[in-house]
């Protein structure tokens, strides 16, 4: 193996780490091949680089991670653990045969600390309100949002909260773990080898757990499996993907969930989103090295669906459009946020996607 093509590699996911990335796209062009970096959701043009190193780069990735090198045809996926600034990372690869050329984006799951609640929330005044929530013995909390909304991160931080105070069985099942967390027992969805959704929940039931995590709901045997488990006494946190907290539960409807299974175990809906909080230093439009130096880049903003509104919604499920609850939308806060000048008019503008 090539040790300055190594060398390279690690230098480019050193950087890619400085810089919170959370994905790195090898992208090879006979004129000017480029690396970049998804920071706070964004593409950034990082380095251009010669068209034989990219290629060697990429095949050095692919080697690494267990790839079989000769194949440029048929995209390919795999995991890869790497030590970076005395930090276990989990990167999971992927490439992709363009037309043109072979591409590899290599998406970085560093194994930070999970970060409190109060360090996600713009608003302080909602984590309250959260932390309500996961003090129920039971029934099932649901935090929906678009990929990328920092689902995952907000129900990590909840279970964290929830460890605090009691000795509980903790058991996730996501796809892929994106952080190990010393406190619970993780399995991780592996459809080829059998493990989906359905049959992990239906193993980890016989494992005597508290408190329940599934990645996400997206089918109809999930989403009962999910109720049954929530009716037999267990608190079951979920993400769904829909952009409101009402939407979230006429999707469990309309995957065949019925009107008094959602009363009796709903205590909670949450939606969230990701926005960009203005840079102390240059204001809007923040650059690369800036980024670099600030702790606090994306904050969440939640829509909560709970208590005497959440009863509202559940009385009239077939009536939900017609309903103005949550009282206050993710749209209302994210105006607030942008009257009180914590965000950018830009916000309505732009695509939420990466992590925190
Ligand atoms: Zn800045």
């Amino acid at each position: 193996m090539d040790m300055e093509i190594e060398k390279k590699a690690k230098l480019v996911l050193l950087e890619a780490m400085e810089y919170g990335a959370s994905d790195v796209h090898f992208i090879p062009r006979e004129r000017g091949s480029i690396i970049r970096f998804r920071v706070d959701g964004r593409l950034l043009d990082v380095e251009k680089i010669p068209y034989a190193t990219i290629k060697k780069l990429i095949a050095h990735l692919k080697f690494i991670s267990g790839m079989d090198i000769g194949e440029r045809r048929r995209p390919q996926n795999q995991g890869l653990e790497m030590t970076l600034h005395q930090q276990l990372v989990f990167m999971r690869i992927s490439t992709f045969p363009s037309s043109t050329f072979e591409t590899l984006v290599l998406r970085l799951f560093p194994q930070k600390q999970s970060k409190s609640l109060k360090q996600l929330s713009l608003f302080p005044s909602q984590i309250t309100e959260l932390h309500r929530l996961i003090e129920k013995p039971h029934g099932l909390i649901i935090v929906c949002g678009p990929t990328g909304a920092g689902k995952t991160t907000t129900l990590y931080s909840l279970l964290q909260k929830r460890t605090e105070n009691i000795n509980e069985n903790i058991i996730t099942l996501e796809d892929p773990v994106e952080q190990r967390q010393p406190h619970f027992l993780q399995m991780e969805i592996n459809e080829k080898a059998g493990v989906t959704y359905a049959a992990g929940l239906r193993s980890l039931l016989r494992h005597d757990p508290d408190l329940i995590m599934l990645g996400e709901v997206r089918d109809t045997e999930t989403a009962h499996m999910a109720i049954r488990t929530a009716l037999t006494g267990h608190l079951v946190l979920t993400t769904l993907h829909s952009s409101s907290a009402k939407g979230a539960l006429k999707r469990l409807n309309d995957l065949g969930v019925s009107n008094s299974d959602l009363k009796d175990v709903v205590q909670g809906v949450v939606a969230q989103k990701l926005v960009e909080v203005l840079c102390p230093f240059c204001g809007a439009d923040c650059q690369l090295h800036c980024r670099k130096r600030r702790t606090r880049r994306r904050a969440a903003i939640y829509e909560l669906l709970v208590k005497d509104d959440l009863q509202e919604c559940l009385d009239h499920i077939d009536n939900l459009s017609n309903l103005t609850f949550p009282k206050k939308t993710l749209d209302d806060w994210t105006n607030k946020a942008i009257a009180l000048g914590y965000i950018s008019k830009n916000e309505w503008n732009r695509y939420n996607k990466g992590g925190y």
